[in-house]
């Protein structure tokens, strides 16, 4: 379906709460979305909702523990669409604990999903970028990659890097045309931030009302903040903006 005319980018999360939201603006902004998440029946749901108004995304389901995975998102992009204009790797997992609760397992796996998958997407997607006329990358991190939050060492480790790596990146490639960046969202509104509260035995409506309070804004962050970001930062609208890690929180930075 080679379509030179319609601009394509890369979903990584897609079926999560986030990456439904980033699917949702890209597809809203003429955009054809190669659509990644290793919940094969969440992620195809959520490109059956995408394709009700055309053919706009497709499921690409797999583990991003997988190097051969990683490199064959962008791959099928390139092959199918003839382009690559953005990529966007949002998919994540959350590890909870210091670091005498965190084995080996736990360490290796959050990082090789948080942070080394990324390594191996870039790295794809860089190197056709450069040669195409360049492309947009944004990287999701986290707040607690910048400000760490408590009892949570291997994830706001592997978060820090995610930030560092973009900021590294988006030096490195700005004079190939491509804009790389981190998004760093505070406390969004998602399956994963309520599975916290699940794990410490809460209601996790209560809890979210309860949070909601403590942040200036006054409520927390819906996944369409995080997705209005995220496209902001792939658009021209942000042709000046390379390098960094934007960090949205609502002032809530400090935990
Ligand atoms: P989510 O759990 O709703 O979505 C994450 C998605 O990643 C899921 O659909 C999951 O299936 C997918 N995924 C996990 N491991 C995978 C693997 N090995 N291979 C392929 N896919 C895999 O979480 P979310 O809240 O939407 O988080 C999106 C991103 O935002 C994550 O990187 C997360 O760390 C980050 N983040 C979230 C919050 C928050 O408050 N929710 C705050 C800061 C940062």
């Amino acid at each position: 379906m080679k379509n030179p005319e319609k601009k394509t980018v890369v979903v990584t999360g897609a079926a999560g709460g986030m990456g439904q939201a980033i699917c949702k603006r890209f597809v809203a902004n003429g955009y054809f979305v190669i659509a990644g998440d290793a919940n094969a029946k969440r992620l195809i749901d959520t490109t059956d909702e995408l394709n009700r108004s055309g053919q706009n995304a497709l499921a690409k389901p797999g583990d991003l523990r997988s190097k051969a995975y990683c490199e064959d998102l962008i791959d099928t992009a390139i092959s199918l669409t003839g382009r690559l204009d953005a990529l966007v790797n949002n998919a994540g997992v959350i590890t909870r604990g210091t670091i005498l609760e965190t084995s080996d397992e736990d360490w290796d796996r959050t990082f090789d999903i948080n942070l080394k998958s990324i390594f191996y997407t870039c790295r794809r997607a860089v190197a056709f970028m450069k040669d195409h006329g360049g492309g947009s990358i944004v990287n999701i991190s986290s707040t607690w990659g910048i400000y760490p939050g408590p009892t949570h060492a291997a994830y706001c480790a592997s978060k820090a890097a995610v930030a560092t790596f973009s900021r590294c990146l988006g030096r490195d490639h700005a004079g190939d045309g491509i804009r790389i960046n981190a998004v760093c969202p505070g406390e969004i509104d998602t399956p994963m931030l309520r599975s916290g509260f699940i794990h410490r035995g809460f209601d996790p409506d209560t809890a979210v009302a309860e949070l909601s309070k403590s942040n200036p804004l006054g409520r927390l962050g819906d996944p369409e903040d995080i997705a209005d970001a995220v496209y902001f930062l792939s658009s021209d609208a942000a042709r000046f903006i390379a390098g960094t890690a934007l960090e949205v929180h609502g002032a809530k930075a400090v935990y």
